[in-house]
């Protein structure tokens, strides 16, 4: 027996309600019978139907599919049962509109597992069968409503199926092509189980081979007739044998990954509207999470440049501090491999002088601030001009610096001296100051930009800073540190190389009471290198000779210094470059180009990473918010869009609940919304790029984007895309969630209202 049921009860449960839909119905089914199944409206045959055909659930009794119990079925076996037992037919026939006759037929095979040019001639055959090859290519809106039906049966059909299901098929139809319709169902029920519910019995009557009547739930009268008419013999569309069926259940698969994609595409583009209204959303989506995403990065970004080390003055967000990893010199093949990395600018061969403060002075006003080269200056002259000369300089320094703003006039007509610690001037001739900029920001370090002539001038007097001085005279000794002690050594161009003059003092520490012919021995000694000389006292000063024997006039403030020949002295703490900075083009990509540093076997200091904020960890709280503001706001995007998506996807309830009657599983719904979604997302996603290529392009003229841009990086671009990606799954998921939680029918029902 193909379908037995046994005391079959259906409830409907409402709002504290129940009412059935049939009860305690005994029923045997087989191969072969043309089933009539008649009755006034609502006595329960949609029910009756929709029970055998697996698309409703029953509450008591049992049903039995070729013998065995459904009882312990779960979803997934009524979906493989219906894919591989049931056509059906509907009255309002529930096609999919925007298919053609041809792609509808397609549908159910592409949903079983067929390979698409495997189906070709047989789909046509079908077509043919049933009388429709003249609008195989239309679409089924523009069918007429017997043709519609005749679409239907050709995609039951198709399905070779052993039982045939029709509510009503020619309840929406006038009498003649009811008749037609019928007729039509007849020709093709060779061997099948064909079950007809039907208003009008004499439509049907000379065709059937059993007839059954239900009344209030309960069938009334169930009998056999011998049919007069006999179906086609020579179809080949339905041979189907009952002893063929479990062989065959096994042999048929789930729609293929190719189709799916087909389908799903297929899908996205079929109804233009809904294309559009999606689109929209998701270029919504995509933009939003641009925008919030790279807005984000910036204030981050900004934060991060926002402090200050004391150490090192120049906390430029571009800088990268370098020396080598055995504290070596640095050589032309290191600055060499050093440039040739994408994003250094320029690199900073004596790192040292950047961090140190420079004296610079007029008659009336001092400035202290940092060198730099002048082809590093980045910034916009705001007054004065660009230098022309030598000995022409930049000052840079902050908007609401006092001496910037107020004595702008002074600045830029002076010359000025650019000294020592002790005022001796370091540059042959003065120096004149022609251009101003100035920066925004917490930053107040004023900045000279000038000459190399002048860079090189300063530059010796760097490592004196970073260096311990030992002085040993007469196996004493005299001073370890550089200021603040009595004895310091200092340069003078009146000391003959090799000599020194040294303070008529140092005559009491001898046994001969005269230091001159004496030795002094200078050791100087820094992180990276050590040097020593040996010179011989040649003179010594009183108050009263210094200013003859070395041009100084301040016997207070300079007794006690040991002089040396200038060149002498500079050679003692010239020794190349241990410490370079290199400089990099793109800020925002700074830690790949550390590491890429690193990677040449070179040590890393990035300036960014040493800085103390200016708030007291404020900011970082701020930070922390704005996080969480982002995470927030995002989700509350996820469920509006979802929201949108919803209302916008209820069109396609129809349409998923069809290819679930038609045999798809949950999976396949879900796999080809995901599809669905996924591709508008692509395009959507695609859109919004070449929109970013254009505006960062400057075909699109937008500066406010244009800053959000360079925050964003590839990897960025791929966590965006990701993001949304989730985003469009997880839509996706719950949408089909919340579709299959109610049963097919149901969904039907609730779109019929
Ligand atoms: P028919 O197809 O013979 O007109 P149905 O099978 O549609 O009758 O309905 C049988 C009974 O079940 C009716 O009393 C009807 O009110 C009830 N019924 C049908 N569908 C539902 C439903 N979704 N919810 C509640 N009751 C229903
Ligand atoms: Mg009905």
């Amino acid at each position: 027996m193909l379908l037995e049921l046994k005391n079959v009860s259906k409830f409907y449960y409402g709002k504290g309600t129940v009412s059935s839909g049939f009860t305690k119905v005994n029923l045997k089914l087989d191969m072969g019978e043309f089933v009539a199944i008649t009755g006034e409206s609502g006595s329960g045959k949609s029910t009756l139907l929709n029970v055998l055909s697996g698309l409703d659930s029953y509450e008591e009794g049992e049903m039995y599919v070729n013998g065995k119990e459904t009882s312990g079925y779960t979803e997934k076996d009524f979906e493989n049962y219906r894919k591989k037992y049931i056509g059906n037919i509907f009255q309002n026939f529930n096609l999919v509109n925007s298919y053609t006759v041809y792609q509808n037929i397609e549908l159910v095979l592409l949903i079983n597992g067929y390979k698409k040019h495997k189906i070709k001639k047989k789909i046509l055959k079908v077509i043919d069968e049933v009388g429709l090859t003249k609008y195989k290519n239309t679409k089924v809106s523009k069918l007429s409503g017997g043709q519609k039906q005749r679409v239907a049966i050709a995609r039951a059909l198709i399905k070779e199926t052993p039982i045939i299901v029709a509510d009503e098929p020619t309840g929406n139809l006038d009498s003649k092509t009811a008749k037609s319709i019928i007729e039509l169902l007849h020709k093709v029920s060779k061997d099948k189980l064909v079950i007809v519910v039907t208003h009008n019995y004499e439509h049907i009557e000379k065709y059937v081979t059993r007839k059954i009547v239900m009344n209030d739930g309960k069938i009334i009268e169930d009998k056999k007739i011998e049919r007069t008419l006999k179906p086609d013999e020579n179809l080949e569309t339905n041979s189907i044998k009952l002893g063929d069926i479990p062989k065959a259940q096994n042999k048929k698969k789930n729609i293929g990954v190719f189709n799916k994609i087909r389908l799903g595409i297929r899908n996205t583009f079929n109804i233009k509207v809904k294309f559009l209204l999606l689109l929209a959303v998701f270029l919504f989506i995509t933009v939003s999470a641009f925008g919030g995403y790279s807005s984000l990065k910036k204030q981050q970004y900004e934060q991060s440049n926002d402090g200050y080390n004391n150490f090192f003055r120049n906390s430029d967000e571009r800088r990268i501090i370098i020396k080598k990893a055995d504290n070596s010199e640095f050589n032309k093949e290191d600055y060499e491999k050093l440039k040739n990395i994408d994003n250094v600018e320029y690199i900073i061969e004596n790192d040292l002088f950047l961090d140190r403060y420079f004296n610079v002075s007029t008659n009336n006003l001092s400035l202290y601030g940092n060198f730099n080269s002048i082809n590093n200056l980045d910034k916009q002259i705001t007054y004065g001009r660009m230098p022309e000369k030598d000995n022409e300089m930049v000052i840079v320094g902050n908007k609401n610096d006092y001496y910037i703003s107020n004595t702008k006039d002074t600045i830029l007509n002076s010359e000025w001296n650019i000294t020592d610690n002790y005022g001796k001037s370091l540059t042959n001739e003065k120096c004149k100051i022609v251009g101003i900029a100035v920066k925004d920001g917490n930053n107040y370090n004023t900045e000279f930009y000038t000459s190399q002539n002048i860079l090189n001038s300063i530059q010796k007097n760097i490592n004196i800073d970073f260096s311990k001085i030992k002085i040993e005279f007469n196996d004493q000794i005299l001073s370890s540190a550089y200021g603040g002690s009595q004895y310091r050594i200092a340069p003078n161009d009146n000391v003959p190389e090799g000599k020194a003059y040294v303070s008529r003092d140092l005559n009491s520490m001898t046994k001969k009471g005269n230091a001159i012919g004496y030795t002094v021995k200078i050791n100087v000694k820094n992180m990276y290198f050590e040097s020593n000389l040996d010179v011989q006292i040649s003179k010594t000063y009183t108050k009263n000779t210094l200013k003859s024997l070395t041009g100084e006039t301040d016997f207070d403030l300079h007794n006690g210094e040991i002089y040396i020949n200038t060149n002498d002295y500079y050679n003692l703490f010239n020794k190349g470059n241990y410490q370079s900075s290199v400089f990099v083009k793109d800020a925002k990509i700074a830690n790949e180009t550390v590491k890429e540093i690193q990677n040449l076997g070179y040590k890393t200091l990035y300036i960014k990473d040493c800085l103390m904020s200016w708030d007291g960890g404020y900011g970082a709280i701020i930070q922390t918010i704005n996080v969480l503001v982002f995470i927030v706001v995002g989700v509350v995007l996820f469920f509006i869009s979802y929201f949108i998506i919803k209302i916008i996807l209820k069109s396609r309830n129809v349409y998923f609940s069809t290819i679930r009657i038609l045999g798809a599983t949950r999976k396949n719904a879900k796999s080809l919304l995901r599809i669905e979604l996924f591709t508008v997302l692509n395009i959507a996603f695609i859109t919004v790029i070449t929109l970013i290529i254009l505006i960062s392009n400057n075909a699109i003229k937008n500066a406010y984007i244009q800053d959000l841009i360079t925050f964003l990086q590839i990897k960025d671009y791929i966590i965006v895309y990701i993001l949304l990606t989730l985003v469009s799954i997880l839509i996706a998921n719950r949408y089909s969630k919340k579709l299959f939680k109610k049963s097919a029918m149901s969904t039907y029902r609730d779109e019929e209202v």
